[in-house]
């Protein structure tokens, strides 16, 4: 009896909880792109994010209710909120001497330029439109790693969220041969990729990375 009385309140706080999350599911319309990107900015900018499910929600719904465009819209804006640019091989603003590098190096499929925070994607030399996305993954976690000063999973919060797994990749032996030593934990990291291998949660964790920074 007395333990029922004492789980009685948490019942009740648990079903109000419930309550007040299903009514502050957000529901979008399709064309509500700008408004989803607030929405989730905000709700990452609370401190509380953690602990409330709205951002998961919203999360959820770019990664399964928005279109491929609208999808890519999102991620684009979430790194460049955070002052990373995003340059395509055929865009206009990529330099004539990105394009060069990425001409000049057929393996070469996109890199991160710190000294001018910027994500060159050498669309030039993919095979399918596919990779893109995979490599734009892989160098938004460069630009995360930059913004955050060093390996990511380093931080326990950017861990648990993102870095269940230890970054262990199949290039492990590509990447000692061909990289500085310097550079192995981190390209290790970015190789290895996310729990959820979804491009929004790249960028989510590069807009984290920049606040854990601050
Ligand atoms: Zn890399």
């Amino acid at each position: 009896m007395k333990k029922i009385l004492i789980m009685c309140p948490q019942i009740i706080r648990k079903i109000f909880a419930i309550t007040i999350l299903t009514f502050a599911l957000p529901i979008y319309a399709e064309e509500d792109t700008s408004k989803i990107i607030n929405n989730y900015i905000q709700c990452l900018n609370a401190k509380t994010f953690l602990m409330d499910g709205t951002c998961r929600k919203i999360r959820n719904w770019i990664a399964e209710k928005t279109n491929y465009y609208q999808y890519d819209e999102i991620v684009e804006t979430l790194v460049n909120v955070v002052g990373v640019q995003t340059y395509y091989y055929d865009g206009v603003k990529t330099t004539k001497k990105d394009k060069t590098q990425c001409e000049n190096n057929k393996g070469l499929q996109g890199f991160y330029d710190p000294s001018r925070r910027t994500i060159v994607i050498c669309s030039n030399n993919f095979e399918t439109s596919g990779e893109a996305r995979l490599v734009m993954q892989h160098e938004i976690v460069h630009a995360a790693q930059h913004c955050y000063g060093g390996t990511l999973s380093r931080n326990s919060m950017l861990k648990a969220l993102y870095f269940r797994q230890p970054p262990i990749s199949d290039d492990f032996e590509t990447v000692l041969e061909l990289y500085p030593k310097g550079e192995w934990v981190n390209e290790l990291e970015a190789r290895a990729g996310l729990m959820s291998g979804l491009v929004i949660d790249y960028a989510t964790l590069l807009y984290l990375s920049c606040r854990e920074n601050n």
